[in-house]
């Protein structure tokens, strides 16, 4: 671990945010298996790295309840119906889509379940690779909003203004012409309740 890494621990720990370093994949993904007990239940948001990692389908091979708006077979309303029930769950498993090196998180949010979810789990896991670090809360926003939702659109096939071109703008994504994905921006600065927050930082770059 290099003392940049080192530095942004430490600086994640003043803010009461737990922060647990592994060094690949696999050990993230062991680390998220670890803090979540056997028969919790557990919400998740839409995530790329969740997704890389296979967390999903891990916890729910280990007797975990997921709460998987994105499951087989799952239609509209029951993927509404379990996102609400994933902000009420046990833990709730996510990525940032940036953090800062002084260690604000930042989160974007369509619906605002994700939103809900990280601000009030009971428990919070967050997963996040390195290639998720910038130098300062700004371009952690500017990396949320001109980088991952561009892509996010793309991937989903969201029919957003930055659909096409991948170039953000914002001024005019607005409903019913488009269907903007990030409509709530959460950051995080600090935590109050001790260990509610976890932070899972992988020495490799996850999702996007
Ligand atoms: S505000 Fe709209 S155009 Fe900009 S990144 Fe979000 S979805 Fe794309």
């Amino acid at each position: 671990m290099n003392d940049r890494i080192k530095g942004l621990i430490n600086n994640l720990a003043k803010r009461n945010i737990g922060a647990f370093y592994c060094a690949n994949a696999q050990e993230a993904k062991d680390k998220v298996s670890e803090f979540i007990p056997l028969g919790a239940s557990v919400g998740i948001s839409g995530s790329k790295t969740l997704q890389d990692l296979n967390l999903v389908e891990i916890l729910k091979g280990r007797g975990v309840k997921v709460f998987d708006q994105y499951g087989l077979g799952v239609d509209k309303e029951e993927g509404m119906r379990l996102r609400q029930l994933g902000i009420g769950a046990d833990y709730y498993l996510t990525s940032a889509n940036a953090v800062s090196w002084a260690g604000e998180l930042v989160f974007l949010s369509a619906f605002g379940h994700r939103s809900a979810g990280i601000a009030n789990a009971k428990n919070l896991i967050i997963v996040c690779g390195i290639n998720k670090i910038t130098d300062d809360l700004n371009a952690a926003l500017i990396r949320a909003r001109e980088y991952v939702a561009p892509l996010n659109c793309k991937r989903l096939n969201w029919n957003s203004v930055c659909l096409d071109k991948g170039i953000c703008q914002e001024d005019v994504c607005f409903p019913p012409q488009y269907k903007r994905m990030c409509c709530q921006i959460l950051i995080i600065e600090a935590e109050i309740n001790p260990g509610r927050v976890k932070f899972i930082l992988c020495q490799e770059n996850l999702g996007i």
